[in-house]
């Protein structure tokens, strides 16, 4: 493979990781130098990137390269001055600059901008959010908060896996408000993270009081991936008292999690009861006729048009992540700029070849104990070790059932990692788990965006 499409692969697999603005930013005019006896060295255009780049996502563009060629070793970053694109447009796909693209495969790029103060992406808005039967509840009652912010359902708590549209049905709520009332409502959009920095900034610099004037004068406060608060004991203090200065003020909060509030360890008591006063919806899986209207949807967009058994391969292939659905179409796009074809069924197939379906998404033991630790807020080693404690006796069962579910691996096998117990114990947890699960549809929702974690490791 030539450098240009060895980089070009690389950016299709990391693009799905990797959040679109972190994406663009970090990528941007990146190129692949030279690939010499397992030593590939990659073109950044100035310090600040070649230093992200090797400490946050050396391993991610590593892993990607070993996939499309096992003999690479070693990752090098220099800075070059030279650009290795010509155009915007060329670069969300690669360096493809020298290569003729015929205009109908030309992909629109539009940068977008993000408002400093809200938060707030105009690209996402209710005009590219399909609706179906998984985010129907979610969708309406974002649309009554919209009518009527901070009367009906407050806190609005949204929660879904990953890639299914939180962050995007957020984001439009705020735009929407910002709309409607020409700005007379002022919306700030924060992830939990964000919240957390800022808090702890605050708090160092001496500036609590500004952190909390500021947060207090917002009409509608939209926090993404509150699960983040879990185990945060001040932040979550401060984030309560901000929470009942709003909502006795009649302002909006709106949230999101990857679970509903009672599935989150180490929630204060008092935020959970907050929580589930108000509007619990959840996203879950789009169908089949939805994954085929929000790929046609994201095809138009690019004025591309997709043969129904193309359309029919991805649908049915990407089934539980809406932003997979999106990397599954770049990549199609991608391979065809490459070969300057046509898309047909079989170029889908190669292309995404590796991509879908399982059989290249392994795991291990170790990753499995590492995510079900993180999942429940528990550290690695009390898993691994004899710890008595309550709080881990349920995530230690848990990940004893996906040992064995996902690996296959002994009954003794197991004990032995997990506490060192025996395997009699191994069994229990596993034939426990296996009856609840039937008919319990919360355990379900839970085991299945913990398999979520470990495959998208
Ligand atoms: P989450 O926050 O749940 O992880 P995102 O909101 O980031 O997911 O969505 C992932 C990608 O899928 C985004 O690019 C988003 O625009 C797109 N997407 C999600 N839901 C929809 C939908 N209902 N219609 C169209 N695009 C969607
Ligand atoms: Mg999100």
């Amino acid at each position: 493979m030539i450098n240009t499409e060895l980089w070009q692969s690389v950016l299709a697999e990391v693009e799905l990781t990797l959040s679109r603005a972190n994406f663009i930013t970090w990528f941007r005019e990146t190129g692949i130098l030279k690939n010499k006896d397992g030593l590939v060295t990659i073109g950044v255009p100035n310090g600040f990137s070649k230093e992200w780049l090797e400490n946050k996502y050396n391993k991610i563009i590593l892993r990607a390269l070993r996939n499309l060629s096992p003999d690479i070793k070693e990752l090098k970053f220099i800075i070059n001055q030279t650009s290795f694109y010509q155009t915007a447009a060329d670069r969300q796909t690669g360096p493809l600059a020298h290569k003729e693209i015929s205009p109908a495969a030309e992909q629109p790029f539009y940068e977008f901008e993000i408002d400093k103060e809200t938060n707030l992406n105009p690209k996402y808005t209710f005009k590219n959010f399909i609706v179906g039967s998984f985010n129907e509840l979610a969708q309406a009652a974002a649309k009554a908060v919209i009518n009527n912010p901070g009367e009906v359902y407050n806190p609005l708590f949204i929660y879904g896996g990953v890639g299914l549209g939180k962050t995007h049905l957020l984001q439009a709520v705020g735009n929407s408000i910002i709309e409607k009332y020409e700005k007379r409502k002022k919306v700030k959009y924060v992830s939990s993270e964000k919240f957390t920095s800022e808090l702890i900034s605050a708090l160092h610099g001496g500036r609590m009081e500004d952190f909390k004037e500021s947060y207090r004068r917002i009409d509608v406060l939209i926090i993404d991936d509150i699960q983040f608060l879990a185990g945060k004991e001040k932040t979550q203090e401060e984030f309560f008292h901000t929470f009942n200065f709003l909502y006795q003020k009649n302002k909006q909060v709106i949230l999101s999690s990857d679970r509903p509030p009672k599935a989150i360890a180490t929630l204060e008591e008092r935020l959970r009861s907050r929580f589930e006063g108000g509007m619990i919806a959840d996203i879950s899986y789009p169908d089949m006729e939805t994954r085929l209207a929000i790929l046609k949807n994201k095809a138009a967009e690019r004025k591309i048009v997709l043969p129904e058994d193309v359309l029919n391969h991805i649908a049915t292939n990407v089934q539980k992540n809406i932003r997979e659905l999106e990397g599954a179409l770049n990549r199609i796009v991608a391979s065809m700029k490459l070969s300057n074809s046509e898309i047909n069924i079989e170029q889908t197939i190669k292309a995404l070849s590796g991509f879908i379906g399982s059989p290249n998404k392994i795991t291990n033991y170790k990753n499995i104990i590492q995510v079900v630790a993180e999942f429940y807020d528990v550290a690695t080693t009390e898993l691994i070790n004899r710890c008595r404690k309550k709080e881990v006796v349920y995530p230690r069962q848990i990940a004893m059932f996906l040992i064995r579910e996902e690996l296959k691996k002994s009954f003794p096998f197991i004990g032995e990692k997990l506490g060192g117990r025996d395997h009699t114990t191994v069994m229990y947890a596993c034939e426990k788990l296996n009856k609840e699960l039937v008919g319990n549809e919360l355990l379900q929702q839970e085991i299945s965006l913990i398999k979520e974690k470990i495959y998208n490791k």
